[in-house]
């Protein structure tokens, strides 16, 4: 079998390499993908700093050319791509190509906002000076990145890094290295120069940590666990580094007893379990007021109940594996945690056996939950969520605010004036109305608050907080 190598300073190597394995069939080995050492990291971080001062300086067209020639080649290998995805993260061929689309379009806008660098002259308070306010690239940015959205995670970090001018180094989730290798394969052929973008595939205790123990990374950006965000923050200090993390949510999603039923189900079951629950905007925490209660559950247990759980590629697949062995242990102990601290388990929770070997769990659906409870408070990251009665509106925002989190906040009403003041009053970086919690846009900002969030926002005009920084100079005229 090849070896899918490491990109450093433009040439392809590595000869140490694991098996990427589809968790939808085990026995299927997607692709044997190189393993990087502290010593390639550090030739990549090398590599990066040499190649920056050039390419910082390299004309807007150049970068347009490159960042709009990697978007069309991703959308056109689309279904490719996205069942590249879907084998080696498990989500189903629909979400995978969604996923990749969206990774095009990330790249196309970057591709614009390229050519839409701009600064700002005003006048100084002083008379005959003037001042001009310009954004210059911050450096070489280090990339790490989870193992949830294997292709559109990349894509909204490497496309502001490059269209703002820095150099990279990028180092994947250890679980899906195919999707990343084959962004930077289609970048490199798009025209970089030897050295602006450098893949490193590894462990994170490796490859991971000598990123962080670098002082030539001028800035971090991460998505991950709160555990190795804050590994991030405390290794930056020292080294006065930019960062920009994005951790765990543990995300509310309030249904009123005004709520459109049917919305409310629907907006419920994609929040809570679609991508088999694996995302960081997904809904675990269903906040129920009392007089919508009983017809809530009985409706989500039914909708439950229609999904099939099932191998990524199969048509009519809903929710496909778990990522791995260890998530799945995961969630299983949470789901012992949940019935141990007396919440009702009202569907699913149990292993299930398709035609291949896979991580396959029945969505579990908890009712009776408090939100003290662990399974309220903690991040799972799997297909399980708590229903949590509560007696009105206020009751319900006060629990949906009651976290350690504050990604995205959800609510179903048909109520203006309660959707209006929960869009005021949820502690969250994204509310959602009438919607799952999980599924954004990618021209706008993303990101989140309280211990889900650190640094600038994501995605976007405002990405260009994070991957520049800002130059104030002043001229006699
Ligand atoms: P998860 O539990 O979801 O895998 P992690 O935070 O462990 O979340 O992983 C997110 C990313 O951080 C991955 O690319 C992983 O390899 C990387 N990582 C893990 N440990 C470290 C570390 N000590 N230093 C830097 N990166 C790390």
């Amino acid at each position: 079998m090849t070896i899918y190598q490491n990109l450093i300073a433009g040439e392809w190597t590595g000869a140490d390499a694991v098996e990427n394995i589809n968790p939808s069939d085990t026995k299927e080995v997607v692709g044997l993908y190189a393993s990087g050492s502290a010593a390639d990291t550090k030739n990549a971080i090398a590599a990066a700093k040499a190649a920056f001062p050039a390419w910082s300086r390299s004309g807007i067209w150049e970068r347009h050319v490159i960042l709009k020639k990697a978007g069309d080649e991703i959308m056109a290998r689309k279904d490719e791509l996205g069942a590249l995805l879907a084998r080696e993260e498990g989500k189903t061929l629909p979400e995978a190509i969604g996923e990749t689309i969206r990774a095009s379009q990330i790249f196309e806008f970057f591709a614009g906002e390229a050519l839409r660098l701009a600064g700002e002259v005003v006048p100084s308070v002083r008379p005959n000076i003037g001042v001009e306010i310009t954004r210059e690239p911050l450096g070489v940015i280090g990339i790490i990145t989870p193992w949830n959205f294997p292709i559109a995670i990349p894509a909204w970090k490497i496309a502001p890094a490059l269209c703002y001018g820095n150099t990279v180094v990028f180092k994947p989730a250890e679980l899906v290295p195919g999707c990343s290798w084959a962004i930077v394969d289609i970048l490199n052929r798009a025209g970089l120069p030897k050295g602006v973008l450098n893949l490193v595939m590894g462990k994170g205790s490796v490859v991971g940590q000598t990123m962080l123990d670098s002082p030539d990374l001028a800035g971090i950006t991460f998505t991950g666990s709160v555990g190795t965000g804050k590994r991030v923050a405390v290794s930056s200090i020292e080294h006065n580094r930019k960062i920009q993390l994005e951790m765990g949510g543990k995300n509310p999603m309030v249904i009123l007893d005004d709520a459109d039923l049917n919305v409310a189900v629907e907006a419920a079951a994609n929040s809570a379990f679609f991508s088999t629950g694996q995302r960081c905007t997904a809904s675990s925490r269903l906040i129920v007021t009392e007089g919508i209660h009983d017809r809530f559950v009985a409706a989500m247990t039914e909708k439950l109940k229609s999904l099939n759980v099932d191998h990524a590629l199969k048509t009519g697949t809903h929710i496909g594996p778990v990522v791995d062995e260890r998530q799945l242990k995961t969630d299983i102990d949470y789901i012992e945690i949940g019935r141990q601290e007396g919440a009702k388990l009202a569907f699913g929770g149990e292993l299930i056996s398709r035609d291949t070997p896979g991580f396959y769990l029945q969505p579990a659906l908890f009712t009776e939950a408090t939100n003290q409870m662990r399974i309220s408070r903690e991040e799972i990251f799997g297909p399980v969520a708590s229903v949590i009665r509560v007696k009105d509106y206020d009751e319900a925002l006060a629990v949906a605010n009651d976290t350690p989190f504050g990604l995205s906040s959800g609510i179903a009403t048909t109520s203006l004036k309660h959707a209006t003041h929960f869009k005021r009053n949820a502690e969250a970086g994204m509310v959602m109305v009438n919607l799952p919690t999980a599924g954004v846009d990618f021209h706008v900002p993303f990101g989140g608050r309280k211990g889900s969030s650190y640094g600038s926002r994501e995605q976007g005009k405002y990405a260009a907080e994070f991957f520049t920084v800002v130059k104030t100079a002043y001229t006699l005229a």
